[in-house]
């Protein structure tokens, strides 16, 4: 009895062996433009975020949030993420392991969003990412990420499971190096104005640090 469970057990193990490695040498979309529709089917990505095999019950295939977090995860020096809400765990994860690695994070929010249930800001914060956020009537509404200053990833997905999994959206993810550096420039615009030195005016929303790290 005891041997037909262990051939199970090998089995099944072997089988997930094979089939992440399989899916490791599907060719890395991290080289060229694509465009990643949502709403994702949902996957397991323990593999992408641990990087070694997973064998629970859920699907191991590709989809959505996994080819996003793959471009995510793909960031080696800087990420530079501008997002009206982030409240996706894997994709919380994904960051904090980025950070993690010495990828230096800079990270833009809405303000009045940050305190969404479940939002990732805080963990953020915590880990020691660097978090910045309007002081505008007006929402901080862009969603896009510059990774590594060379790959910009842009499009109507807000960083939110609801988002994720039940909403019709578009990510492109583009390596224009001039349409890059339009945003790069945008991007460091809205840095510098949201640096805390530069708040005029204290609102509700600065009473409780402004910055990490
Ligand atoms: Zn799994």
């Amino acid at each position: 009895m005891w041997r037909v469970v262990l051939a199970v057990g090998l089995g099944a193990a072997f089988e997930a062996v094979l089939g992440w490695l399989l899916r490791r040498r599907r060719p890395a979309s991290a080289t060229a433009s694509e465009v990643i529709f949502f709403p994702s089917r949902v996957t397991c990505t323990e593999e992408l975020l641990a990087g070694a095999p997973c064998a629970c019950p859920l699907p191991h295939g590709e989809s959505a949030l996994g080819r996003l977090l793959v471009r995510v995860l793909a960031a080696r020096r800087s990420l530079d993420l501008c997002l009206f809400a982030f409240s996706s765990p894997q994709l919380g994860r994904a960051v904090v392991l980025l950070h993690r690695r010495g990828v230096r994070i800079r990270l833009v929010v809405d303000a009045d969003y940050m305190a969404l249930r479940g939002s990732q800001i805080g963990p953020l914060r915590k880990a020691g990412i660097q978090v910045r956020h309007d002081q505008d009537s007006g929402y901080m509404h862009h969603k896009f990420a510059i990774v590594d200053k060379k790959v910009l990833i842009t499009g109507s997905l807000n960083w939110t499971t609801q988002a994720i999994q039940t909403n019709r959206e578009n990510v492109l993810v583009v390596e224009d190096q001039a349409l890059v550096n339009i945003f790069l420039e945008e991007f460091e615009k809205i840095w510098e104005n949201y640096n805390p030195v530069n708040y005029t005016f204290f609102s509700k929303h600065e009473k409780t640090g402004i910055e990490n790290g």
